[in-house]
């Protein structure tokens, strides 16, 4: 844990989700190819470079959180995971004692909802200054809607002072000493059923200030907010780019070659640096190409010998991050391979799978063609396997 974080930004990602649908916690469903839960982490981490990011996890979830979460690590101070309570409240008890022990323990301590994806820098930038100020403060929103209150027969009863009233968001924004004391009484004393943070301040006798939240920071609840969350998303991502690659390989002595991270018996093998997959090679170089991050070579040089029989999924996995660390998804990867032998249909659905899953992306947006060049030049003759390649990416406007 960084221990120079003033601010620290808890994420409750422990509950189960279920009225999302789907067979997996709503946090873990995809999201135009990034889990919900990567999504509202890196939407964090961009909005606050310096802070502590500490998500708290269902214990059952690991597997799935550690498949959303690793590709942050390196670039950004996430800590944890902490497993969480069986109540939100629980949870949020339970990662703030986890920060607590953070020397010196943050100052400041905003807790979000993993299901609020949107949320923006400046939002961000307000509950800091809020919590600052204020000591508690959420962010809320003027209704739109007329509320009514109805009877159990669904007759209206009363109409709702809706200028009064607040939807409020998370980030909600404490000084940490003053919420890691509420939520420590609360457990204490069994005050256990209060909804969210500002509650359990206000249990504890703190005054709680509302700030501006934004529309845009909805909460994904349902399999239709999901679907309303992807669309806008992939509204955003606008800006198509398509990469091309080419590459060749000549056969040489062995048994075995690589294509798109398959093993494939034949007579002859690939020679080359790594292990030659020549078809990995291609859609790596059109990854690069469609970012305009030069190529496989500028990025794996041939010289560095950490490279020699490379297994080519690291490359290939490399560019597709390249992709997503611009916060972009990868469309559709269409390649061709040009070979007399060995023959590829018989590997065609084994490869599309392999490379689906090396870059993260679904299988139907992987297509493999093959052809011969009827005896005609380098691969007529048999010398070498070419391979061509194109990837077409969405980037954020
Ligand atoms: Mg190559």
């Amino acid at each position: 844990m960084n221990a120079a974080s003033e601010l620290a930004i808890l994420v409750v990602a422990a509950g189960r989700g279920a009225r999302a649908g789907g067979g997996i916690p709503k946090q873990y469903r995809s999201l135009a190819g990034q889990p919900l839960l990567a999504r509202t982490l890196g939407a964090l981490m961009r909005a606050a470079p310096g802070a502590t990011v500490l998500p708290v996890i269902h214990k059952d979830d690991l597997d799935l959180y550690r498949a959303s979460a690793t590709r942050f690590e390196a670039d950004f101070c996430l800590a944890g995971p902490v497993f969480g309570g069986t109540t939100r409240q629980a949870s949020v008890r339970l990662g703030l004692e986890a920060l607590s022990v953070q020397q010196p323990p943050p100052a400041i301590v905003l807790i979000h909802d993993a299901a609020r994806l949107f949320v923006s820098a400046t939002l961000v930038q307000r509950a800091v200054v809020a919590a600052k100020t204020h000591g508690a403060a959420i962010p809320g929103v003027a209704l739109t809607d007329t509320i009514k209150e109805i009877d159990t027969q669904a007759s209206v009863i009363a109409t709702a002072p809706r200028a009064r009233l607040r939807a409020v968001q998370t980030p909600q924004a404490f000084r940490f000493d003053l919420i890691l004391a509420a939520h420590r009484n609360a457990a204490s004393v069994g005050a256990l059923d209060l909804t969210d943070d500002a509650a359990v301040a206000a249990w504890a006798g703190h005054r709680v200030h509302v700030f501006a939240g934004e529309a845009s920071n909805m909460k994904v609840t349902t399999s239709e907010d999901l679907a309303v969350a992807e669309a806008r998303l992939m509204g955003n991502l606008a800006d198509v780019r398509i990469g091309q690659g080419y590459d060749v390989h000549a056969f040489g002595p062995g048994g075995h070659i690589w294509l798109g991270g398959i093993k494939i018996a034949h007579d002859h093998g690939l020679a080359g640096y790594s292990d030659a997959d020549v078809l990995s090679h291609a859609i790596t170089d059109a990854l690069f190409g469609a970012v305009a991050e030069a190529d496989i070579g500028s990025h794996f040089p041939p010289s560095d010998p950490q490279w020699r029989g490379a297994a080519s999924r690291i490359f290939l996995a490399a560019a597709a991050a390249k992709v997503r660390a611009r916060g972009g998804v990868i469309a559709h990867i269409d390649a061709t391979l040009v070979c007399e032998r060995p023959k590829v249909g018989p590997h065609r659905d084994a490869i599309r799978a392999s490379i689906a899953g090396i870059v993260e992306i679904p299988l139907d947006r992987v297509a493999i063609k093959a052809t011969t060049s009827e005896g005609l030049g380098f691969t007529g003759r048999e010398e070498g396997i070419a391979s061509l390649a194109v990837a077409t990416i969405r980037l954020p406007l």
